[in-house]
């Protein structure tokens, strides 16, 4: 007879951890106990040797879905006279650490009895357990329990009551339990407010058949649905939503629909099937197989869901309502529910700004939701996942970094905004929350930093911020008063986001690429080659500076982009060029924009990579206005030819200690091309080649020069009396003496590697010249990851 006690950490409160170790000790037999503790999980356990090795192997192998264990230790300690085993009260539980799990979609078990016709539960469409239902979305306060969730004000009846209580259900302690006689209702309305007579999820599907589009109440928010198969139907949904090119999500009824109309490996259906269910960027069928489908089905899935890309943003039924109208009616388009840009529409006085704007009726209920939480979408790609937006399913799992520091909150960036708190070496990222242009976007924002401080129990000693002046992020940061502020250089964070993840304290090279960020010379950077590591940066490397006439305005008009590189490289030939290849530039604006590059006036200097790829595709005719910031950049993803291997002349200059890499020979290619009618699919691919080829060289000339003994250097983090001089704080380049640095590892982030094409031909050239290539996996490498990586070098410089 022996007696173990396990001190058990990760993610183990909340997702039902506690009843599979009653199940299992039971199974053996053993006797002792399991309780919560502040930490995680407590476990004392007695009985024959060989029996408590399996019950230790079926902790990992049988654990709840949901359940993440991050440490095990054990401990042999005296045995104890007792008979049973049991699931003891806890002194204090309902740490964030362990106590919180995300939102999770419906399991197999309560989807078959949903559809049972003998189960008590049938077309409940709040039918849960302790391994499904709603989490974060409805948790008012921590330690979790039912009292603090906003199922409290519905009273179990006797029936729910016992399985609650009964440690052998499955749904033992499942807070949301609730079942048609005691839980919550669901409601049709019209779009004047008024309930609709019948039965309310039969009249929403009556109302989709018929074309309509319905604002449908889920786990994180509403959504707005209509028939994927009406193109009519779509195209009134984006009119009224004022949203006339962006990808819209379409939620399928299973896996076999999908394989209809969508090309599906099996790391994307595990991934749509996971219990996170997030949206998943899916290739639509080739024209011909797509052509037998439609034929088969009598049906094709609405062009206008996607009109730039073949892509289509495919998700799964992942709340029992959904299961219950995904039915009768399948695939419907489902966006989040809110006015263009605003934040997702959660309660009655949010459905004001959409029922009857956009939706002709609202199926709605009345379990409330605590906290907005859209659906998460990302892409399975050859280096993993490319997180596009980490929010329903995923938040608030913590994220383990690296250093360990004072507790930091980071306010993130301006455009797709999160934020992020941290708790020892633990950081907490928010859900998505949008653009803070947005009034209604900003108050979410601060709703989402006392949410997390309250939740955590934490005063954050450093709040870590952008270092652009005119952000909203920035002068929040700067009006919290009692703490030690740093300003973060936009790049650094996006690099310092990819360390992080992947647990790299040491130095790396950085390539950090996207649309915009504030440099430490007041320029707007945004195709930057750094040396890195969590607490400073050296920008050894960037593409050459460009004006971008009205700043703003040149995002939303790429062909400005264009202009701009025309003029400053072909010079007096310029005007021709641009009357030739950029026809939506009028003949008097052209003058004007001339005028403003050639005088430098309301012209900002960028070294952005975005503003390269919009250049180019509005030279090849894609995107002369755009609706999203980055659309002509996808056009010119999509259109590139994949099998094209090459790629055009450039140049990499030295300026002032700094590599500067030039596409002048690109774009006299690029036009030389266009003159000849070639392709515009072969000129986008040889762009893409001609960005990856500049870039890794780049690399090796950085690795030649400031990693001397790069050969034989194994010490991954480098002794800091090899540390090279860097002046974080101006970013610039001081003198490069050699030094012993482990150059060989590179950090991509930054928007544009959602450019998953970009992604793969710039890893095949760094793995061919011996690099390890780093990507974002968990957070997105677009501005969402932002608040992360300026937590990472908060929590490094601080700690
Ligand atoms: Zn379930
Ligand atoms: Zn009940």
């Amino acid at each position: 007879m022996q007696r173990v006690r396990l001190r058990i950490e990760g993610r183990v409160q909340g997702v039902g951890f506690r009843p599979t170790v009653y199940r299992l000790a039971r199974r053996f037999p053993l006797t002792g106990f399991v309780k919560n503790t502040g930490f995680g999980v407590l476990i004392e356990a007695q009985g024959e040797q060989n029996a408590l090795n399996q019950f230790i192997a079926c902790l990992q192998s049988e654990k709840p879905r949901q359940a993440v264990i991050e440490s095990l230790q054990s401990e042999e300690i005296n045995p104890l006279a007792e008979n049973d085993f049991s699931i003891t009260e806890s002194v204090r539980s309902g740490d964030l650490c362990a106590g919180m799990p995300p939102d999770m979609a419906i399991c197999a078990l309560c989807r078959q009895e949903l559809f049972d016709p003998g189960d008590r539960r049938r077309q409940y469409p709040f039918i849960n357990c302790t391994d499904c239902g709603p989490r974060f979305s409805i948790i008012r306060a921590l330690p979790y329990d039912r009292k603090r969730t906003t199922m409290a004000s519905f009273q179990m009846c006797p029936a729910c009551q016992e399985e609650f209580t009964d440690p052998l259900n499955r749904r033992f302690e499942a807070q949301p339990n609730a079942c048609p006689v005691c839980g919550p209702r669901v409601e049709l309305l019209d779009a004047d407010f008024n309930a609709m007579a019948g039965d309310p999820i039969a009249g929403a599907i009556e109302l989709l058949k018929a074309g309509k589009i319905l604002a449908v109440k889920g786990i994180g928010g509403y959504h707005l649905c209509c028939d994927a198969l009406n193109a009519d139907a779509v195209r009134l949904l984006r009119e009224r939503k004022k949203r006339p090119d962006k990808p819209l999500a379409v939620m399928f009824k299973s896996l076999p629909q999908i394989r209809e109309y969508c090309r599906l490996t099996d790391e994307e259906a595990a991934e749509l099937k996971s219990v996170a269910a997030p949206v998943v960027i899916l290739q639509r069928k080739g024209k011909k197989s797509l052509a037998d489908t439609e034929r088969r089905l009598g049906q094709a899935l609405a062009v206008n869901i996607s009109p730039d890309t073949n892509d289509v943003g495919a998700f799964l039924p992942y709340a029992p309502l959904h299961c219950l109208i995904l039915e009768e009616i399948a695939p419907l388009v489902m966006t989040s529910g809110n006015k263009r840009d605003e934040p997702i529409a959660i309660n009655e006085d949010d459905l004001k700004n959409i029922l009857g704007d956009i939706a002709d009726a609202a199926l709605t209920h009345n379990r409330p939701i605590v906290r907005r939480c859209d659906d998460s979408v990302l892409r399975i790609v050859r280096a993993g996942k490319i997180m596009l937006r980490r929010s329903r399913g995923f938040v608030p799992a913590a994220i383990r970094l690296p250093v360990s520091g004072p507790p930091v909150l980071a306010c993130g960036a301006e455009l797709k905004s999160t934020v992020c708190v941290t708790r020892g070496d633990r950081a907490f990222l928010s859900a998505h929350i949008g653009d803070l242009d947005d009034l209604r976007n900003y108050n979410f924002f601060q709703e989402s930093v006392r949410d997390f401080l309250e939740l955590l129990e934490v005063s954050p000693a450093v709040v870590a911020h952008d270092m652009h002046p005119d952000y909203v992020s920035t002068r929040y940061a700067l009006g919290v008063d009692g703490v030690r502020r740093e300003q973060i250089q936009h790049h650094h964070a996006h690099i310092a986001s990819c360390l992080a993840e992947h647990q790299l304290a040491g130095k790396a090279i950085g390539i950090a690429l996207d649309g915009t960020g504030y440099g430490t010379d007041g320029t707007i950077w945004g195709g930057e080659i750094m040396i890195a590591d969590l607490c400073s940066f050296q920008r050894v490397g960037h593409f050459k500076q460009y004006p971008m006439p009205g700043g703003k305005e040149a995002v939303l008009e790429p062909a400005r982009m264009a202009l701009s590189i025309l003029a400053v490289e072909f010079g007096a030939d310029a005007e021709k060029m641009i009357e030739k290849h950029l026809p939506s530039i009028p003949g008097r604006e052209r003058a004007v924009l001339l005028d403003m590059v050639g005088r430098k006036a309301h012209s900002p200097l960028t070294s952005s990579a975005g503003r390269l790829f919009d250049a180019v595709a509005a030279l090849l005719g894609l995107g002369e206005r755009v609706s999203y910031e980055g659309r002509a950049a996808v056009c010119l993803q999509a259109l590139a030819d994949k099998r094209v291997n090459r790629n055009y002349p450039y140049e990499i200059q030295e300026e002032n200690g700094i590599l500067v890499l030039s596409l002048a020979k690109t774009v006299r290619a690029i036009v030389g091309d266009l003159e000849q009618k070639k392709a515009g699919s072969h000129i986008a691919a040889m762009f893409h080649n001609t960005i990856a080829a500049a870039l890794a060289e780049a690399c090796v000339l950085i690795r030649q020069r400031y990693d001397l003994a790069n050969k034989n250097f194994k010490d991954a983090a480098g002794p800091e009396a090899h540390a090279l001089p860097i002046d974080s704080d101006k970013g610039r380049a001081t003198a490069s003496p050699p030094c012993r640095l482990n150059l060989n590892r590179v950090a991509l982030s930054g928007g544009v590697f959602q450019n998953d094409f970009l992604l793969d031909k710039l890893t095949d050239c760094l793995k061919r010249e011996g690099f390890e290539v780093y990507t974002n996996q968990i957070v997105p490498p677009n501005d969402g990851g932002i608040s992360l990586g300026q937590a990472a070098v908060a929590a490094a410089r601080n700690g």
